[in-house]
């Protein structure tokens, strides 16, 4: 088969300890999913029965210690630190209590957020892809495997900014944890082997400048370090 052009490259992401690559298929993300995040959005009560679900692109990955860009139209360019949790397998409607079976390892990651757009979209009840989706807006670090850490359900997840701690909480007090978000986004998406899930963010979201340098921390699993540009 040929091609028009020659093919983009394919998305990936380091492993830690390897040296083979993981790479990405889709990006999913959940919104309000710590409950102190989404009281200081303004949200109503965080509802069980309806998870917020956005995508991002593929290709909006930064690996671990690259520049990160400051976007174009925005005055106001959030961090959310996130577990990220990677698919090595897939599927529709899966069951929580084989979930975890899906899943390759872990890392930490950046849910990049152009606020001030989200708000405006927000306002208008529209798209939120201007807000969340925009080139570059995903940093994350090299993956752990679980084959060597096992699934946590407890671990501190925090991010300080030039050294300052503005995001600290720990994995336990996610409202959806890992299997259950695995299960409702296989009720509206067929799953596959590449897919990264982030899986939302507590409080303390705030703004980003250019020459911020970030540290973020699922602790004993993944580290993440980058400058924005
Ligand atoms: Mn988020």
């Amino acid at each position: 088969m040929s091609f028009v052009f020659d093919l983009p490259a394919v998305p990936s992401l380091p492993v830690t300890g390897g040296s083979a690559r993981f790479p990405v298929h889709r990006i999913y993300c959940i919104g309000r999913n710590y409950a102190d995040h989404a009281k200081e959005m303004g949200a109503q009560a965080v509802s069980r029965a309806n998870p917020v679900f956005f995508m991002k692109p593929a290709d909006a990955v930064v690996a671990d210690g690259g520049d990160i860009p400051y976007p174009p139209a925005t005055r106001e360019l959030h961090h959310e630190v996130e577990m990220v949790a990677a698919l090595q397998s897939g599927g529709r409607d899966i069951d929580p209590a084989h979930a975890l079976d899906c899943v390759f390892g872990y890392g930490v990651g950046l849910d990049l957020t152009r606020r001030d757009l989200q708000a405006a979209m927000k306002a208008k009840g529209l798209p939120w892809d201007v807000a969340k989706g925009f080139d570059r807006s995903a940093p994350i670090s090299a993956l752990r495997p679980a084959s060597e850490v096992g699934h946590p359900m407890q671990a501190r997840l925090a991010l300080a900014v030039n050294g300052e701690v503005r995001q600290d909480t720990d994995i336990a007090d996610m409202i959806f944890p890992v299997p259950e978000i695995i299960a409702e986004l296989s009720k509206l998406f067929e799953l596959k082997a590449g897919d990264l899930i982030f899986t939302g963010t507590p409080a303390g979201v705030g703004p980003l400048v250019r020459g911020d340098r970030i540290t973020a921390e699922l602790r004993g699993i993944a580290t993440l370090e980058g400058r924005i540009a």
